[in-house]
């Protein structure tokens, strides 16, 4: 088999984490016998002082042409002064918008080799975490119209329209239940029906769409519930499903209780290829060069890259293993250093996953 991806490097960090993550992809290849083609092309800052923009068109064509897209992140103060139109972070929300990439995926899993970096009580923490959130990323209240500032009535209002329509919560259901037919076969759709027009349409089809998959499990919570479920006993879900607005806060709630933002991968997916695959956290301008910054989360995006974009599951299974060995055996980078444990730098903590990827 063949595989071409896209690289964008971009910013910061963006090098120096995504040379860690190809390392990483191209051993996985190696040792099941299968070919990888890599491209690297300009996006945000970097694209903005070799050619004048943060997307340019040859790289939108360079990705599109590709399996997969491999992002490390955008973004830094050099940038800061720039006009809208041109910051790094254009970059990104262009590439998304330019692929179709409709659903956006953030697993958060505590491994246990790093349950004391876990925020919530060791009962709670004891029970495990291991969910992932299905968000919309096109939609909502985000996009609808009208929106504006006005005045009325001799005062100033702002105003935005939650909006959704049964296509795109169709597509965005049957991404969460395809998910879930991947894991423990359990969606929870989160909502505000009890209040909302918008989640009760929300509510009708993805019940509609449930029909299609009898083997998964599914349940329904309020958003404020839900919020409140993630810190009281996030063990009991598996897939979370929900809106643009809704996901954005439950997505960072999910991932930020493990405690270890170097170590958060992130897929968005469209309804066909590519997709694109980055770690959540940014571009990191304090540590940038250095050679300390944690490529965990960029190397289990390239296995979320493996399984979700290129159809690999035993080899993102692979890469997945090798870096709980590799935290098994102690190694840690700054960011997630704890007393006892051996400190390595970014190239080294690369080295180690890679050392342990075996068929
Ligand atoms: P950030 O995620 O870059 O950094 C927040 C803190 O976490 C910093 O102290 C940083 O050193 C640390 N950190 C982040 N990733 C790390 C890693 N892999 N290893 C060790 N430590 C790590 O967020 P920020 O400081 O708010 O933003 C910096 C720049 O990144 C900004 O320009 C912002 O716009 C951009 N950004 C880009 C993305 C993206 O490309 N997807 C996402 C968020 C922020």
């Amino acid at each position: 088999m063949e595989k071409r991806i896209c690289l964008l490097p971009g910013d910061g960090i963006g090098p120096e984490i995504l040379e860690q993550g190809v390392l990483v992809l191209k051993k996985a290849f190696a040792v099941s016998g299968h070919t990888l083609h890599c491209e690297t092309a300009l996006i945000g800052g970097a694209a903005l002082d070799a050619v004048g923009h943060p997307l340019p068109e040859a790289t939108i064509a360079m990705c599109k042409d590709s399996d997969a897209v491999f992002l490390a992140a955008v973004g830094g103060p050099k940038w800061d002064q720039i006009q809208p139109e041109l910051r790094p972070e254009r970059g990104l929300l262009g590439i998304r918008k330019a692929l179709g990439l409709f659903a956006n995926l953030r697993p958060a899993v505590l491994l246990p080799q790093l349950a004391k970096a876990c925020l919530l009580r060791p009962d709670i923490a004891r029970k495990g975490l291991d969910l992932i959130v299905v968000r919309e990323l096109t939609g909502d209240i985000y996009f609808g119209e009208p929106r504006g500032l006005s005045v009325r009535d001799g005062k100033r209002v702002g105003f935005n329209t939650m909006i959704y329509d049964e296509e795109e919560i169709r597509r965005i259901a049957r991404v969460a239940f395809e998910t879930a037919l991947t894991r423990r076969k359990k969606v929870c759709s989160v909502e505000k029906s009890n209040v909302l027009e918008t989640s009760r349409l929300w509510k009708e089809v993805v019940c509609e769409v449930a029909k299609e998959y009898p083997d998964v499990e599914l349940s329904h919570l309020y958003v404020d519930n839900a919020a409140m479920q993630l810190v009281r006993d996030p063990s009991q879900f598996d897939v979370i499903v929900t809106g643009n607005i809704f996901g954005d806060i439950l997505s960072d709630e999910a991932s930020v209780i493990t405690g270890s933002l170097g170590l958060l991968p992130s897929a968005s997916l469209g309804a066909s290829k590519p997709g694109l695959f980055e770690p959540v956290h940014g571009s990191a301008p304090d540590i940038a060069g250095k050679d300390i910054a944690n490529p965990l989360a960029t190397i289990l995006s390239a296995a979320m890259l493996l399984r979700l974009g290129l159809g690999m599951p035993e080899e993102a299974a692979m890469v997945e293993k090798a870096v709980q060995k590799v935290l098994e055996e102690g190694y840690r980078t700054q960011d997630i250093m704890e007393p006892e444990a051996h400190l390595v730098g970014c190239k080294e903590m690369g080295q180690r996953v890679c050392a342990h990827i075996a068929a």
